[in-house]
C-alpha cells in the first residue's frame, strides 16, 4: 500500500454494537441487516464479527449464498423477497426466508417446485408506500399463505418511514395493528431507530442496520452518543503536502475558499473518488495529528485541504482521520447534506480496507 488512505474496521466495535442492540430489545431476536455489502464494510470481512446474531437480513442472493458458503447455518431473510419466480429454487436450496410483498409472488410460491416449505415474511405497507400489502388485504393474503403447501412459518413484517421522530410510528403502528388483527402471528417491525427508541415496536424480531456500524439512524450523532454504540469504520490518511497562504490566496477548484489572513494548510490524500463527499463545504470537521480542525476549499477527486492553524506541529506524514472515532461519520455527512448511511455505503473499491 503506497497511498496512505486506508479504511480501518474495528470488528470489536461491531460486536459491541450488536450487544447494544440486544440490550435495547432484550425480548426480541435480531436480524442483523447486512444489505449493501454490510453497509459498505464488506460482508465477507465483517459477518463473523456478527455471528452472535440470530439471523442476517439482506437483499442480494449473491450475499446470501456467500454467507451459506462461509458456513452460516442460521436464518437468512431476504428483505425484498425474490425478484423473479425462477429464484425460488435458490431459496429452496439455501434455505432462505423470503419477504412477500406482491400478489405475483403468492402465485409464484404456489407454482414453485420446492423440496421443503419456505418461511415467509408477509410485508405490510405501513404508509411508506414502498413495498407491501395494504392493511385491509393482509387477512386474505395471510389465509392464502396458510393454505399453501409451499409456505412454512409466516411472520408479519413492516418498515417505518420515520421512526427517528417521537410521533413517527403512531400512524404506521395503527395500520400494522389493523393488518395483524386476529392473525396471532409473529411480527418484525423495528429498524435501528425503532429498536433504540420505540420498545413498543420490538415484538419477535428487530432489524437493526445502521447502529451495528456505529452511526445514528437520525443522522445526528448526539442522538446515539449515550447508547454505547461505537464507530466501526475509520477512514484515515496522511498529509502529503503543505502550503503557506497569504491573505487573499485561494484553495482548490474554483477558488471557493479564500484566506482572510496568512494560513498554513495541509493537503490530504483523500477525495471524492475514495467516497469522501464532494459536497462537503469549507469547515467540514476533520482530525489532524490529534486535533480537530476543518476542511478548506472544494474536495478534489483524490485530495482535500485542511486548515493547520490549530495544529502547528502537523507536517508531511501527519495522521488524518476523515471519519472514525474522533470525527463522527454523522458529522461529516450532515455537513455535506447527507447521512452516514450514504457515506459508508459509498466507500470506494479503491480504498484498501484493514479489518481487525
Ligand atoms: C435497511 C432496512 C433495515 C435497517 O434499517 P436501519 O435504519 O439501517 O436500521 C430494516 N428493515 C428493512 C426492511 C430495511 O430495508
Amino acid at each position: 500500500m503506497s497511498r496512505p488512505l486506508v479504511a480501518h474496521l474495528d470488528l470489536g466495535a461491531l460486536r459491541n454494537n450488536l450487544e447494544v442492540a440486544r440490550r435495547a430489545a432484550p425480548q426480541s431476536r435480531i436480524w442483523s441487516v447486512v444489505k449493501a455489502n454490510a453497509y459498505g464494510h464488506g460482508l465477507e470481512r465483517v459477518w463473523s464479527a456478527l455471528k452472535q446474531t440470530d439471523g442476517f437480513a439482506m437483499l442480494n442472493l449473491e450475499e446470501a449464498i456467500l454467507l451459506r458458503e462461509r458456513g452460516w447455518k442460521g436464518p437468512i431473510l431476504m428483505l425484498e423477497g425474490f425478484f423473479h419466480h425462477d429464484e425460488l429454487s435458490i431459496y429452496d436450496q439455501y434455505r432462505l426466508t423470503t419477504a412477500v410483498h406482491s400478489n405475483w409472488q403468492l402465485k409464484a410460491l404456489d407454482d414453485a417446485k420446492l423440496s421443503a416449505p419456505v418461511d415467509v415474511y408477509l410485508k405490510v405497507n405501513s404508509g411508506m408506500n414502498r413495498l407491501g400489502f395494504t392493511p385491509d388485504s393482509v387477512g386474505t393474503v395471510w389465509k392464502k399463505l396458510q393454505e399453501s403447501p409451499h409456505v412454512g412459518q409466516v411472520t408479519l413484517m413492516a418498515h417505518f418511514a420515520d421512526a427517528e421522530s417521537p410521533e413517527g410510528i403512531i400512524e404506521p403502528l395503527a395500520r400494522i395493528h389493523q393488518a395483524a388483527a386476529g392473525l396471532g402471528c409473529p411480527r418484525s417491525l423495528a429498524n435501528s431507530a425503532a429498536t433504540l427508541w420505540h420498545p413498543e415496536t420490538h415484538y419477535n424480531w428487530v432489524r437493526p442496520g445502521i447502529i451495528l456500524y456505529g452511526a445514528s439512524p437520525s443522522g445526528q450523532w448526539q442522538d446515539v452518543a449515550t447508547t454505547g454504540i461505537q464507530p466501526v469504520m475509520s477512514l484515515e490518511s496522511e498529509i502529503i503536502g503543505i502550503q503557506q497562504l497569504q491573505a487573499g490566496d485561494r484553495v482548490g477548484y474554483g477558488g471557493r475558499f479564500k484566506a482572510t489572513d496568512a494560513l498554513r494548510i495541509g493537503i490530504v490524500a483523500g477525495g471524492y473518488a475514495d467516497g469522501y463527499p464532494r459536497h462537503a463545504p469549507d469547515g467540514t470537521p476533520v482530525w489532524v495529528d490529534g486535533i480537530h480542525t476543518r476542511t478548506v476549499g472544494k474536495i478534489s477527486m483524490d485530495m482535500l485541504a485542511v486548515d493547520l492553524t490549530p495544529c502547528p506541529h502537523a507536517g508531511i506524514g501527519s495522521r488524518v482521520e476523515l471519519w472514525g472515532k474522533n470525527i463522527k461519520i454523522d458529522d461529516v455527512a450532515s455537513a455535506a447534506g447527507t447521512v452516514g448511511y450514504e457515506l459508508m455505503c459509498a466507500l470506494a473499491p479503491r480504498v484498501p480496507v484493514i479489518a481487525g
